[in-house]
């Protein structure tokens, strides 16, 4: 009977739409994908746990005051301004070269304060982004206290997923970072080093820069090479490689056993940990519309059960996935893998 933590808050998240290289474009990251994934694992037997709330500390400890202010109060703010767009996007970004570095002003125009926080213009919020969002790391701690008090792995339904967002940044259609604050929760109740391995199809890159510098926190990552045009374009390069962090970027096209290859050398880096975070995002999977690995449902089984052969108490914490059909089912195999 694996605990996996709920809310239905998290359901609250409308995105309805993606700003795409200057083209609205329907979402993909919808609540329909945590709907799936629930019934896919009741039907497991997996056993349902509602989320607890939290108060603002372990979100703080990984996140800007500043960033989690304005996502509390942007979607009020943006509707009460009456603009013509239906959900809060940005048209102007706050680079830290458009300023030589010194801290911009906060916009007077509502219209632009987006620009202050947001990487990217497809992450849109609505009603009830912030809500869902806050739930989605409430629902992360709930599985971290399990953890923390002797549950050997549990799985964590979080939605919107968090691995794209940085210390003051959101993007990726990610809001706060639960993997990073799993991973903060459990250091602070377990001691390190913690390790969080990142299988989702794209690099972790907000949760390696928020988690990379402590000093008490490995990171590894296995995705499709960011060098082959895919987000986040930016990072995710082996070259960021060191001692407590580790990219493994695969070409598209990449199937199982390059995949499992790689997810071997990700669980032999975190090895030493004294407890893991795995931010499973099943978009690696072949059929997924939003990556091009080929990863079976068998592959995924396969990785659940080299993570699990570390024998660490394990934190599963929901990412990307979003071929509504297959995501339940690639969660269960892949908790099925690592419960054994
Ligand atoms: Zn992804």
């Amino acid at each position: 009977m694996l605990p996996f933590v709920w809310s239905d808050e998290c359901l609250r998240h409308e995105p309805q739409a993606e700003v795409w290289i200057g083209t609205r474009t329907p979402a993909t990251e919808v609540p329909a994908r945590a709907l799936a994934i629930r019934d896919a694992l009741l039907a497991a037997g997996a056993q349902e746990i509602p989320a607890v709330p939290h108060d603002d500390s372990a979100l703080l400890a990984v996140h800007d005051p500043a960033l989690v202010g304005f996502l509390r109060t942007a979607w009020d703010e943006w509707s009460a301004a009456d603009l013509p767009s239906d959900r809060v996007v940005p048209y102007i970004f706050a680079r830290a070269e458009l300023t030589s570095g010194r801290v911009p002003a906060t916009p007077t125009a509502v219209w632009a304060r987006p620009g202050l926080f947001a990487y990217d213009t497809m992450t849109l919020i609505g009603p009830g982004t912030w809500e869902a969002a806050r739930a989605a790391v409430d629902v992360a701690l709930t599985a971290a206290g399990l953890v923390g008090n002797g549950e050997r792995v549990a799985y964590a339904c979080c939605r919107p997923p968090g691995h794209h967002v940085t210390r003051s940044l959101y993007g990726g259609s990610c809001y706060l970072n639960n993997t990073a604050v799993a991973a903060s929760a459990l250091l602070e109740r377990l001691g390190g080093p913690i390790a969080v391995v990142d299988i989702d199809a794209h690099h972790g890159n907000g949760t390696q820069e928020i988690l990379r510098d402590r000093g008490d926190v490995l990171t590894a990552s296995v995705h499709v090479d960011p060098g082959a045009g895919w987000f986040p374009h930016f990072l995710g390069f082996a070259a960021e490689s060191d001692d407590a962090n580790l990219n493994l970027p695969l070409a598209p096209g990449t199937g199982d056993e390059g995949w499992l290859a790689a997810v071997r050398e990700a669980a032999a880096f975190a090895a030493p940990a004294r407890a893991l975070v795995v931010a499973l995002g099943v978009d690696a999977a072949a059929g997924d519309p939003e990556s091009p690995l080929e990863v079976s449902a068998r592959g995924y089984r396969e990785a659940g059960r080299i993570l699990g052969e570390l024998g660490l108490p394990t934190v599963v914490v929901q990412e990307g996935g979003y071929d509504l059909a297959t995501i339940g089912p690639l969660v269960v195999e892949t908790l099925t893998g690592l419960a054994r």
